[in-house]
């Protein structure tokens, strides 16, 4: 299956490491034009250098989004290096672990900046180039806004709205055949995710405790299976299929109680 991704522009927010990393690459090696938004400088330049050297196309724009002048800056600066945004991958995210006895309202509100809010702005501000590409969007959820995970209402909160947005956007953007879906990853090896398990008293048994509890093949479902998924959503193949969300768990979310 040819996924005609040739020359197509894609902004992937967070595209510098783990999952928007591999998105990144996956996208590179269909022939599009990643172009990394993160703040991570080291990690981008480095994706990019990779990228560049096997002759592929990429650009890095280094940005914190929690600023909405940021996310207006990386689409105006996207438009000038490549004069066009076809798709757009929100995908930046951390589970900061903003819960109720844990948090603030203060704090429950930056939770929501750090989660939530860039994924409105990029996309505000990015319209006016999908209106003109036809593009699509892909929302990055997370399993936490279908499950809960205990002590992350900030992040859960911020995913849950996410899948809202992405049906809502689906209808509002329908006049203009961009099309909006969502993809929901549960357990990916990635930097946050090993940030994450880094909380536990014991990593590698947490570790081992999730695993044995993934019904499809007892094991954590890749960076590069979430970003096949995601660049199928974003290629001319999806071109009927808006306002999806995907869970690509193996099963994790839906399966297990079926099992004993
Ligand atoms: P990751 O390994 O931390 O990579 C995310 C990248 O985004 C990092 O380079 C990070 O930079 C950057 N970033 C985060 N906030 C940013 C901001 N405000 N401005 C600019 N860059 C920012 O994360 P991941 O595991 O690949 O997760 C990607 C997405 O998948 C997230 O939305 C996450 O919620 C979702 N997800 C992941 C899992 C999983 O198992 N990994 C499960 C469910 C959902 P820094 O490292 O400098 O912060």
């Amino acid at each position: 299956m040819e996924l005609q991704l040739n020359e197509k522009v894609v902004v992937i927010t967070g595209g510098a490491k783990g999952i928007g990393a591999a998105i990144a690459r996956g996208c590179a090696q269909e022939c599009g034009i990643p172009v990394i938004v993160d703040q991570d400088g080291e990690a981008g330049k480095q994706l990019q250098t990779e990228l560049h050297s096997s002759g592929k196309a990429c650009g890095l724009l280094v940005v914190d989004l929690l600023d909405a002048e940021n996310c207006a800056e990386a689409v105006d600066r996207t438009m000038q290096e490549f004069g066009r945004i076809d798709a757009l991958v929100n995908n930046a995210g951390v589970n900061d672990r903003v819960g109720l006895e844990n948090g603030s309202p203060a704090e429950y509100v930056s939770s929501l900046q750090r989660n939530l809010l860039h994924y409105y702005n990029m996309t505000h501000y990015a319209l006016p180039a999908l209106k003109k590409s036809h593009g699509a969007i892909v929302n990055i959820g997370s399993k936490t806004a279908l499950t809960g995970q205990g002590g992350t209402s900030g992040y859960a909160s911020s995913k849950g709205a996410i899948l809202a947005l992405t049906r809502e956007w689906a209808v509002e953007l329908l006049p203009y055949e961009i099309r909006v879906n969502a993809v929901v990853p549960a357990e990916v090896m990635t930097p946050l995710y090993e940030n994450w398990l880094g909380t536990f008293p014991n990593p590698e048994e947490k570790r081992r405790l999730i695993v044995s509890k993934i019904p499809l093949g007892k094991r954590m479902t890749t960076a590069s299976e979430i970003a096949s998924t995601v660049l199928f959503l974003l290629s001319a193949q999806a071109a009927h299929t808006t306002g999806q969300i995907l869970i690509v768990d193996g099963g994790y979310v839906h399966l297990d109680r079926a099992l004993t």
